[in-house]
């Protein structure tokens, strides 16, 4: 798997971890591109689990296209929160089933 593109320090990605109550690091996806604020690029791509969250939200971007994404992601958002959004639920079970593949039976 070629690892996703990445843009570092990003203002939008620094906007969205102040709005999520000043997250540690938050990666944000825009495009094919993953936006990181408060994490090094070799930091992201040392964490799999975190990779593969960020290929799913790739994948709904693709699915979706950018902008419907983002308005569908709001509306989930203000509906039901951060945690229960459908996009997040997608992303954090690819996440978990990813990593249960890696590990082997
Ligand atoms: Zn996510």
């Amino acid at each position: 798997m070629t690892p996703p593109r990445t843009f570092v320090n990003s203002p939008l990605a620094r906007i969205a971890r102040l709005v999520l109550n000043k997250a540690p690091r938050v990666a944000m996806v825009l495009g094919q591109t993953v936006h990181l604020s408060g994490a090094t690029r070799e930091e992201f791509l040392a964490d799999p689990e975190w990779v593969a969250h960020e290929e799913v939200h790739l994948r709904q971007v693709r699915d979706l296209g950018l902008l419907r994404f983002l308005w569908e992601y709001l509306l989930e958002s203000k509906r039901v929160g951060y945690y229960q959004n459908k996009f997040e639920v997608e992303a954090r079970e690819g996440a978990r089933l990813f990593m249960q593949r890696r590990r082997g039976p």
